[in-house]
């Protein structure tokens, strides 16, 4: 049989009356190793609730029915795993099975054999080990149900997270432009792990950008400060009216704290506050800070993501850089550093597209030393290369700011001068010319002095309608300048003259 109780023998309460507890068939069965505690009937309920280590209850129905039903119901009630064994006489089918019904597990007829009690115990006993064994099992199987769909949400909320990070570095390796990376670094970060203020420094170019979610200024401000003050910088304003993207300052860079104590600065301690350094390789490049708000902190999984993200950002903060190199060095002579012939056309088209709608002024000019080819013959290629670089700056360092220098052929520039008439042309023109004039160039084995011929062509013009016609008119008066003796700045006609330098202004037809 099965056993259950703590000395290993199964106990059943024996409920009935003392010539009940007297029958010799509960000795017999004692001596099978069953444990027989008599007890009365109206007590029975009340043991059974205090009683841990019993396993069945048989128990003498009498001739009320209603009675045995009632002690039934009693038992269910208390939600009891025992086994209940209904010993009785004369009862109908449909009272038996109406007490099978409501939980009896046998119901055997009084006076029986010893048998047919021990085989009802012996099975009762083994069905209800077999029931609490089910019910552990299907314990067990909640238990673990519980866990699968906890993990399925953690799961599910990691594939949200993967999809949003895969996302959010899609984004960013599409993002050329820093601005561009920055605003979709702004837009996914938040979008991933629900942060309210985001700020990023970058070391070199040095910037500091920062994103709030309800675009309040004031702690934008604070962060700004704060990321600044990691530069050892002074805060800066934030500029007022923009709406998500805010690019707080841009400066050189004397004194910036080295790479390496940008990357050793200590961690905030506020909860909801994690920096992500971004490094290429052992080199700091800058700081993400992010923040949350309330005070749940950031979790590991979140920290991982974010140094992902850092990863991500700072490998792509370089793409952009080089990319933004490349994209110079596509528009730059590489002799003398200022823009190439290509790189004047966009802007020679802006002005004369203006130039044609709105009758907006702008010149060209075109220099050309002279006697060029004379300093190469007599002191080499190199020392001519030495002279078109120092030319270069010192036109560079000549003209506004607005203006564009370019290298058009050998020792031939070109100079866009955007919202000028030929008036305000012709003396930078003549500064120009009398500074190169003036001008002693640097060559290996000493100096060399050379004059340039200027021609200068303005876009309001009736014979101008396209570049070439432009770039034409002001290779005309160059070469008016250079037929007309060099050293000289021609403007092309027909815009009347004020005279300039009356020796060397001419005018070209
Ligand atoms: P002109 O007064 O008529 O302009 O006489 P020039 O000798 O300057 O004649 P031109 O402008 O036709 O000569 C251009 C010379 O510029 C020819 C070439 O030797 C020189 N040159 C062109 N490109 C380079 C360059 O990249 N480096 C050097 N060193 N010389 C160059
Ligand atoms: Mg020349
Ligand atoms: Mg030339």
């Amino acid at each position: 049989m099965s056993q259950q109780s703590h000395d290993g023998r199964s106990r059943i309460l024996l409920a009935g009356t003392p010539a009940f507890h007297r029958d010799m068939r509960w000795i017999q069965l004692a001596r099978q190793g069953l444990v027989f505690v008599p007890v009365a009937k109206r007590d029975c309920t009340l043991i059974t609730g205090r009683t841990a280590d019993v396993q069945a209850i048989v128990y003498q129905a009498g001739a009320r029915a209603a009675d045995t039903l009632a002690f039934l119901k009693a038992m269910a009630a208390r939600q009891s795993d025992l086994c209940i064994i209904l010993v009785g006489r004369n009862q109908k089918p449909d009272t038996v099975a109406q007490f099978l019904r409501n939980g009896a597990f046998d119901y055997v007829n009084w006076p029986c054999s010893l048998s047919r009690l021990t085989d009802s115990l012996t099975s009762g006993l083994t069905n209800r080990q077999i029931f609490l064994e089910v019910r552990n099992l299907s314990g067990d199987l909640a238990t673990a149900n519980q866990s699968l769909a906890h993990e399925r949400d953690t799961l599910k909320q990691f594939n949200q997270r993967l999809a949003g990070l895969n996302q959010l570095t899609q984004a960013l390796a599409r993002s050329l432009q820093p601005e561009d990376v920055v605003q979709a670094l702004f837009t996914g970060v938040p979008a991933l792990i629900g942060a309210d203020l985001i700020g990023l420094v970058r070391t070199n170019p040095e910037h500091v950008w920062t994103w709030s979610k309800d675009g309040n200024q004031e702690r934008e401000q604070a962060l700004n400060a704060q990321l600044l003050g990691r530069l050892g910088r002074a805060p800066q304003r934030v500029t007022a009216g923009a709406t998500t993207l805010r690019l707080v300052g841009s400066h050189p860079m004397p004194s910036i704290r080295s790479d390496d104590a940008l990357l050793a600065l200590p961690q905030p301690d506020a909860h909801a506050m994690h920096d992500i350094p971004l490094a290429i390789g052992p080199h700091a490049i800058g700081v993400l800070h992010v923040q949350r708000a309330g005070s749940q902190p950031f979790t590991e999984d979140e920290q991982q993501l974010l140094a992902t993200i850092g990863t991500s950002l700072s490998l792509t903060l370089r793409n952009a850089d080089a990319h933004q190199d490349l994209h110079d060095m596509a528009l730059r002579d590489p002799l003398t550093g200022v823009f190439n012939r290509r790189a004047l056309d966009e802007p020679l088209m802006r002005e004369l597209k203006a130039g044609l709608r709105y009758g907006a002024p702008a010149c060209l000019a075109i220099l050309d030393l002279d006697y060029f080819k004379t300093v190469n013959d007599r002191l080499g290629h190199t020392a001519g290369d030495l002279v078109l670089r120092e030319l270069a700056s010192l036109m560079t360092d000549t003209v506004r700011d607005v203006d564009m220098v370019g290298r058009y052929g050998g020792e031939e520039f070109a100079i866009i001068l955007p919202h000028t008439s030929i008036e305000q042309a012709q003396p930078l023109a003549e500064r120009l010319r009398n500074l190169i004039e003036t001008h002693a160039f640097d060559v290996e084995d000493g100096t060399v002095r050379l004059t340039a011929s200027i021609g200068i062509a303005e876009v309001c013009n009736p014979a101008i309608a396209s570049v070439e016609d432009w770039v034409n008119a002001a290779d005309t008066a160059l070469y008016h300048a250079k037929a007309q003796g060099r050293n000289r700045v021609v403007v092309h006609a027909p815009v009347p003259l004020a005279p300039v330098q009356a020796a060397t202004l001419c005018v070209a037809a």
